[in-house]
């Protein structure tokens, strides 16, 4: 039950993936939610692929209709093209697994961050939008409390628990110096929207492609959309970036025309969005959760952008906090433990991405070798691939891989829960 002082049972910052299905599944347990976005949606969102295992936390909001109905390119597969332009068979996830949920999208995250918000909103979460939160509130180390700004008004919203939602401005995670780069995966990304793309045929339409480029020091993500395709380069910021004037439309253009197997997809393409740039992208905090608030999604943590982990793990965290909070708030106890409960499941998940990510640019490492090698790693190899991570058995496949990659530490921030 919301106490008396309190304006909401739970006040939810940021309307993206994390935050709008931690939202949902809070309102559907009976809770007094509002969810506060600085944004008025729909509003432009990087992270346009999934990965298939984010059918269960569609499923679980129930949203599988909408997304079902949706004009959202239907991802059957992942290919790879190399650096000279040869492609790699698609990888088709349905062979290794005949079910619905081996086809996913590709989202045009206006449009669906928003279908997330009013789902949100339809199982009786409030939503104000347009309303930036400036700060979190402790009273004796407990977080109780959110100021807002909308227009120049500024308020205080008193809450049981906040969630830090908030991406990757990562609002209070930054204010209790929470958060860790991650000591090697230092990428930037140049990425735009074009029209009149090049697409494949058939099933192969809504295919994300990965196009090395640069001698592999740099690759391209290649997702269709409704209308337009989403093209970006990732590589390091001194690749990117160093020895060339401050101009991303400029950089991005010449970065096409480097790699062949881009410009001839794009030869009858113009550019139909802003072009922008991210950095330094790959964080996470050193805690998950504390006494009345806790982090989900980019505000907890992102690893890369190859595996499109992002949206998967932003729901999932969402739902599993939303989960801990409400069983919390049944029993009176909102410690940082309570909260974060699911928080080794969940970290154990991301580092099995995080050691693929390390594997991936790593120029030695060679997926087909290794699985040569040990054909048996193959199922679990494709379980992380899709995101089927949360479970023990995925984390057999590193003892072997270490003898062909260096992979990195599981606990690099050091801190875990503890009050
Ligand atoms: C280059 C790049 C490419 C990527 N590609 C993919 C991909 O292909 N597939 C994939 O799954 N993921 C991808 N991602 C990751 C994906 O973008 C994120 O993981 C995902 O959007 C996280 O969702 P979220 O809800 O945590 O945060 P967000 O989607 O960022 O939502 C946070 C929300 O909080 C709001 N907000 C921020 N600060 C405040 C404040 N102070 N007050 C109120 N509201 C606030 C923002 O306006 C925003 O709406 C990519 C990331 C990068 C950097």
């Amino acid at each position: 039950m919301q106490k008396a002082n309190s304006d909401f049972d739970v006040i939810v910052m940021g309307g993206g993936p994390g935050g709008s299905s931690a939202a949902a599944i809070l309102a559907e347990h009976g809770r007094k939610v509002l969810i506060l976005e600085k944004e008025t949606f729909p509003r432009f969102c990087i992270g346009e692929s999934l990965v298939t295992e984010t059918y269960w936390p569609f499923q679980r909001l129930g949203v599988l209709g909408h997304m079902r109905k949706s004009d959202y390119p239907r991802k059957y597969s992942v290919q790879f093209v190399s650096a000279s332009g040869k492609e790699s068979q698609p990888f088709y996830f349905y062979k290794t697994n005949p079910h619905e949920s081996s086809i996913t999208w590709q989202v045009p995250r206006a449009k669906f961050d928003e279908m997330l918000l009013d789902n949100a909103a339809s199982k009786g979460a409030q939503v104000r939008q347009g309303v930036l939160v400036k700060d979190v509130l402790f009273e004796e180390g407990k977080a109780t409390s959110v100021v807002v700004q909308e227009g120049e008004e500024t308020e205080t919203l008193r809450a049981e628990v906040v969630v830090d939602s908030t991406g990757r401005n990562a609002l209070l995670a930054k204010r209790l110096n929470l958060r860790r780069p991650d000591p090697f995966l230092k990428k930037a990304a140049i990425f735009a929207h074009f029209k009149n793309a090049h697409r494949g045929p058939g099933i192969d339409e809504g295919a994300t492609l990965i196009i090395y480029s640069r001698e592999n020091q740099a690759w391209f993500w290649y997702i269709p959309l409704p209308e337009v395709v989403s093209v970006g380069v990732v590589s390091s910021p001194s690749i990117l970036f160093e020895g060339r004037e401050k101009n991303p439309e400029k950089t991005l253009m010449e970065e096409i025309a480097m790699c062949p197997a881009v410009s001839e997809r794009l030869e009858n393409a113009t550019l139909a969005s802003a072009v922008n740039v991210l950095s330094d992208f790959s964080y996470r905090s050193s805690q998950m959760a504390g006494p009345g608030w806790i982090l989900v999604g980019d505000a907890y943590g992102f690893l890369d952008p190859i595996y499109s982990s992002g949206v998967l793990l932003a729901m999932v965290s969402g739902i599993w906090a939303a989960d801990a909070i409400h069983e919390g708030l049944e029993i009176g106890d909102v410690s940082g433990r309570q909260l974060g409960k699911f928080e080794p499941k969940f970290v154990g998940g991301m580092n099995a991405f995080r050691k693929l990510v390390y594997a991936f640019y790593s120029p030695s490492f060679n997926f087909g070798r290794f699985i040569k090698a040990h054909p048996h790693h193959l199922k679990n190899l494709v379980d992380i691939l899709v995101g089927d991570v949360f479970k023990e058995e995925v984390h057999n496949i590193f003892k072997d891989m270490k003898e062909f990659v260096d992979l990195p530490d599981e606990d690099w921030t050091v801190q875990r829960m503890t009050s």
